[in-house]
């Protein structure tokens, strides 16, 4: 589903942000992305968000090849991942359920639509109940499930998601990562940059590594190359 091919990323032509890395993230796989900061993980999200384009080397998100796809054709690449930040960049003026419809309403997805699919990703973070309320009155981990249900309310096959509990205790982090073990379960691919060493030793998934902008861990070997 995601798949890296010898990317390399330099943002000038001194500093390379990432270095020849390989990997590749299957459906329903849900892996850590992990490094110092400035090892370059914002940057590998940025790349398949279609956010930056590599120097070097192949990414391909759902079998598209992203180096070869035509400006106007990002927005459709972009509706089929989901993405999660960790200050969740809610509207505080409006309420819980505007917030997720969001995405639908740019995508053009009729009115009564909107409500089915709303009300569905607001019950699968269990904040049905909530949906009339402002996000202002909802609690820090409350708030960071409504982003997570605007993150998939058009039901991406990826969903990535930065420092996504970043802010949360040890209590609420893990309701969320059962959150993403769920989305993984039904076939998303989850990829989730964190600090948090506990939690991913809690988890026991998949960890890609950075260092320096080199994939030193969690990755596979080039296509027709040795292991790297
Ligand atoms: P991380 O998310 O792991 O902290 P980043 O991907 O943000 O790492 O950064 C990797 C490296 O690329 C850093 O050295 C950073 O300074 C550099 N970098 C990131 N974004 C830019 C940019 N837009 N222009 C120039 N350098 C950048
Ligand atoms: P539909 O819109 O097809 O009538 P739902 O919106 O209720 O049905 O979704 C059906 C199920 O599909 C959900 O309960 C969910 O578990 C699963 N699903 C498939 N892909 C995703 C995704 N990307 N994000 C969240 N759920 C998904």
């Amino acid at each position: 589903m995601i798949e890296f091919r010898q990317v390399t990323k330099r943002y000038d032509s001194d500093h390379t942000a990432l270095r020849q890395v390989n990997f590749h993230l299957g459906r329903g796989e849900l892996a850590f992305l992990t490094g110092h900061s400035g090892a370059g993980k914002s940057t590998l999200l940025k790349l398949i968000m279609v956010m930056e384009r590599p120097t070097a080397g192949e990414v391909v998100v759902g079998g598209q090849r992203l180096n070869s796809l035509p400006k106007r054709q990002i927005p459709y690449i972009r509706r089929h991942i989901g993405v999660v930040f960790q200050n969740h960049q809610l509207l505080f003026d409006r309420t819980v359920f505007d917030n997720v419809a969001m995405p639908l309403e740019v995508m053009g997805v009729a009115p009564r639509d909107i409500g089915r699919r709303v009300r569905a990703a607001l019950d699968k973070v269990g904040l049905l109940s909530k949906e009339k309320m402002n996000p202002m009155q909802l609690s820090g981990g409350e708030q960071q499930r409504v982003g997570i249900a605007r993150a998939v309310v058009n039901k991406p096959p990826v969903l990535l998601a930065d420092e996504p509990t970043g802010n949360l205790d040890p209590q609420l982090s893990a309701d969320i990562m059962q959150l993403f073990t769920e989305f993984s379960q039904v076939g998303v691919t989850v990829l989730i940059a964190t600090h948090d060493i506990a939690l991913i030793n809690k988890m026991g998934r998949r960890r890609l590594t950075l260092d320096h902008g080199e994939l030193i861990a969690g990755g596979s070997a080039p296509v027709g190359g040795g292991l790297n």
